[in-house]
């Protein structure tokens, strides 16, 4: 029920940058600031340019339980990262079910607010391909066919855009890839996405609350838009790849510390 995504050049990569908790950490905080949402699983997974492949943990019930997951499995250094709390929908409340959902050779991370409605007849679709799944959600399949796109166009943006617009119902999704150690993607459908503009870092989630303690300069998705951030860039299209402009606002509520 609540989306964060986070990409960064780090703690003193640039003059003026007060920076100074690490991707994981960030993430981890926008989750905990979305929890009123509500949720019964949560996860992360993050990408760097020392990793062949992404790492994440997922756990069902509470954000403490991850975070305790965490502190026994302990996540490498990362410069981008991802982090989900789920409202089941499609399959239950479980460890597998929880997202992030891996493809593509665990180097494709994918997670999702919403529901894919005609999801039974793309799972068949990819299971005809040998596809093997690893969850009973709706999620999974937009997964894997992020990933079929991204091996045939590698383009992960371009990638996105050609999954969403194939999908009926409601999305946020948002992805990460090995190859793109800087790259967060998201892609939304009736369903909300912000973008956070900081200063070399960028954030995306459901609600401004998951990284209004570090930006209030933000950006507000429009319908059936895709958006690719890297620490020091924004990139707003549609769902064929046509430039897009989202409405760019100010937070001026009080933040609670
Ligand atoms: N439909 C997806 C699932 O059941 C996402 C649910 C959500 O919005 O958190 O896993």
């Amino acid at each position: 029920c609540g989306i964060v995504g986070y990409t960064g050049l780090g703690p003193g990569a640039t003059a003026g940058v007060t920076a100074s908790s690490t991707p994981l950490d960030v993430t981890m905080e926008g989750l905990s600031r979305l929890e009123y949402r509500g949720y019964d699983s949560a996860g992360v997974a993050l990408v760097g340019p020392s990793l062949d492949r992404v790492a994440s943990a997922k756990k069902a019930g509470k954000l403490a339980n991850l975070v305790e997951e965490i502190g026994l499995h302990p996540l490498p250094d990362a410069t981008a990262a991802i982090g989900h709390t789920r409202w089941a929908t499609h399959g239950g409340p479980t460890d597998a079910n929880a997202h992030p959902h891996l493809a593509d050779g665990d180097r494709l991370a994918v997670i999702h607010n919403g529901i894919v409605e005609n999801f039974a007849v793309l799972r068949d679709e990819l299971l005809a391909d040998g596809v093997v799944f690893r969850s009973e959600t709706d999620t999974e399949v937009a997964a894997q066919l992020i990933a079929k796109a991204y091996r045939e166009t590698g383009d992960l943006t371009a990638a996105m855009g050609a999954v969403a617009g194939r999908l009926h119902g409601t999305f946020t999704l948002l992805a990460v890839h090995a190859d793109l150690p800087d790259t967060v993607v998201g892609a939304r459908h009736d369903s909300p996405l912000v973008v956070g503009l900081g200063e070399g870092e960028n954030f995306l989630a459901s609600d401004v609350a998951a990284f209004v303690s570090r930006t209030r300069e933000a950006l507000e998705l429009g319908q059936d838009q895709i958006v690719t951030i890297t620490p020091t860039s924004v990139a707003v299209t549609d769902f064929d790849g046509n430039p897009g402009e989202a409405r760019r606002f100010t937070v001026t509520w009080d933040v609670a510390a």
